[in-house]
């Protein structure tokens, strides 16, 4: 199961990795997540990448390429994996095309969250108070909205011409969310 989850900052896209996880034993691989982590251990790539992230531009795709293609060479994603945060523009959707025809493995499903964007800012707001993320501060949150719209929304377009997205409706408790995720990939949802 290799599957791509998009979506806008705060759509759940996380949290429905997470639930996901649980259930189809396959890693998530959260670009965001990985680099706190850098940011956190302080190595020269983790700290470049904060004042980026803090601003709410995209760390550079070259820097990405390298952290997504290290993580997809190890032996946990075998059986596939839930990426979360990547592919974030054009540029980066086709890379990781190459780096998975390279493995002989093509993503099987693309899904896209759909929220709302005034919905989007309370989450986020509600975020900012209860997990202290910098990035979630409401000037930066609008920016992070509009690279979303102007770079990331595209990437949806992408996969839809190649006949592999699915939109889901995000608006909902999170295991209802799951549920309309779990239908797209045929997965029998009666023993939830
Ligand atoms: P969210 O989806 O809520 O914005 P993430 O944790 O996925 O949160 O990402 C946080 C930040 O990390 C992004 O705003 C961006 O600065 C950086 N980032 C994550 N993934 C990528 C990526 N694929 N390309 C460039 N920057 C990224």
């Amino acid at each position: 199961m290799r599957i791509v989850l998009l979506g806008a900052p705060g759509s759940g896209k996380g949290t429905q990795a997470t639930l996901l996880v649980e259930r189809l034993g396959v890693p998530h691989i959260s670009t965001g997540v990985l680099l706190r982590n850098a940011a956190r251990k302080g190595t020269e790539l983790g700290l470049k990448a904060k004042s980026v992230i803090d601003r709410g531009e995209l760390v550079p795709d070259e820097i990405m390429s390298d952290i997504i293609e290290e993580r997809l060479g190890r032996a946990d994603v075998a059986n596939g994996f839930i990426l979360d945060g990547y592919p974030r523009n054009l540029a980066q959707a086709k890379s990781l095309d190459t780096m998975l025809a390279r493995l002989g493995n093509p993503a099987d499903e693309v899904i896209h969250i759909d929220v709302d964007p005034a919905q989007i800012i309370k989450r986020l707001a509600k975020r900012a108070t209860e997990e202290g993320r910098v990035d979630d501060a409401e000037k930066t949150v609008r920016n992070r909205m509009r690279v979303y719209a102007e770079q990331t929304a595209p990437v949806a377009d992408y996969y839809a011409h190649r006949g592999l997205l699915t939109r889901v409706l995000g608006d909902g408790h999170k295991d209802e969310i799951l549920q309309r995720i779990l239908s797209v990939l045929n997965i029998n949802t009666t023993r939830v």
